[in-house]
């Protein structure tokens, strides 16, 4: 099959891309939705396990070349490619499989896991993020190997658990041996099918005050690590400004932010109207663009607890990533991944690719940072829809994305 259609480039791409088929495309993504995949710790069912053997068996299905790799107990990754990787480059398209919680399903007009169609929509938690995008990678995975489409190297298509939680799918893909074949990824999470070169990137500092245990009529006798805290949260202002400072301006970007977003005292034992306690604790939400790598960012916020240590003599300031660090991302124009993506958005839809920028961090931010390599986030479904109750992603943007990840993989890997 793979030699009778070598023809020319240019008629091998229009050959697959005839090949994506709306129909096909819209019960596949409605398929995926119907299976509620909300994880809820402590509630062994309520897992992405059900959605990701559908993910297979519909590969196994295709007659593609699948590996299970158990993330979590109960939490499998599913990937499937076609070509050889002993070709040529890999070329990742990634999508996971978990969903956020439907919420209060009476806030809802549709219900939330009936994937209704209507005026030209797909509805349902997780139809934009990102059952849709998923979908359109499986398909355009089906639809080149379909085609018989000549490629070096081979396209993997990435079906991975948590990326609402801790991103345990992406971690462990990072470690495998599959991993280290990967030479690019286009993370297709929904992003209205922008070409998005830049990814905002976070670090969750766990703020720990330290101080004293004593009487509340007493405070002299103790230390009050309330006090200390509440001179860290009033630095978050001046950490926003170095940190923003210390970033290049981004064209796609929000600038840095800091945000405080938990806060805790007493962090052991029974809260007491008259107890100082000996610790409080505090999260800052921190948003990062391109520009301070971790140790500069890691050296701020040691500075940040230092002047809030200064204002309360006795009390100590001490924070730890939460997650680790996920820096920001950014990819050049020039990088062969985008102008294979660029040139695809223009043979799939006939118009100039839009450039965007991706406001959190996702899976391709680890990608980034633990396999170094290039990343880009297109995927179908308004940016601002995830996590909304009457969640839906249009068709035509389906369809459009599953058309230019077929053509940016005949682009990317072309013999
Ligand atoms: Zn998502």
């Amino acid at each position: 099959m793979a030699s009778r259609r070598r023809g020319s480039p240019g008629r091998a791409l229009a050959d697959a891309l005839a090949r994506v088929d709306e129909g096909e495309l819209v019960a596949l993504t409605r398929e995926l939705v119907r299976i509620p995949s909300v994880v809820r710790p402590g509630d062994p069912p309520a897992t992405e396990a059900a959605v990701a053997r559908h993910v297979e068996a519909w590969f196994r299905r295709e007659g593609l070349p699948v590996e299970v790799q158990e993330a979590a107990p109960g939490r499998p990754n599913v990937l499937a490619w076609h070509g050889d990787a002993r070709t040529g480059p890999s070329l990742l398209l990634e999508g996971h499989t978990d969903v956020v919680t439907e919420g209060d399903p009476r806030e809802w007009k549709r219900p939330p896991f009936g994937a209704e169609l209507a005026d030209g929509r797909i509805y349902g938690r997780g139809s934009a993020d990102m059952k849709g995008g998923l979908a359109a990678a499986m398909l355009a995975l089906a639809v080149v190997k379909r085609s018989g489409a000549r490629l070096r190297g081979r396209l993997v298509v990435g079906a991975l658990v948590d990326e609402e939680g801790d991103m345990l799918g992406v971690r462990h893909l990072a470690g495998t041996p599959l991993a280290r074949t990967l030479a690019a990824a286009i993370i297709c999470e929904p992003e209205q099918n922008e070409l998005c070169l830049e990814q905002r990137g976070v670090v969750w500092a766990r703020v720990t005050a330290r101080g004293r245990m004593a009487h509340g009529a007493m405070p002299e006798a103790g230390v009050n690590p309330l006090t200390a805290l509440a001179a860290l949260l009033a630095e978050a202002p001046a950490l926003e400004r170095r940190l923003r400072r210390l970033s290049a301006r981004s064209r796609y970007l929000k600038a840095p932010t800091v945000t405080p977003t938990i806060l805790s005292a007493p962090v052991d034992g029974v809260p007491q109207a008259n107890v100082i306690p000996s610790a409080a604790r505090a999260v800052l939400d921190v948003r990062l663009t391109p520009g301070p790598d971790a140790p500069a960012i890691a050296k701020e916020i040691d500075a940040a607890c230092a002047r809030a240590m200064d204002r309360c003599p006795g009390a100590r300031v001490e924070w730890e990533p939460v997650n680790g660090f996920r820096p920001a991302t950014r990819v050049d124009r020039s990088e062969p991944l985008v102008r294979a993506v660029a040139r695809a958005v223009r043979q799939a839809t006939g118009r100039a690719p839009r450039w965007g920028g991706v406001p959190g961090s996702t899976d391709g931010t680890i990608l980034r940072a633990t396999l170094g390599i290039p990343i880009v986030t297109l995927g179908p479904g308004h940016r601002l829809i995830p996590h909304q109750a009457d969640e839906y992603v249009d068709v035509r943007e389906l369809v459009d994305a599953a058309r230019i990840y077929v053509a940016a993989a005949l682009n990317f890997l072309e013999p």
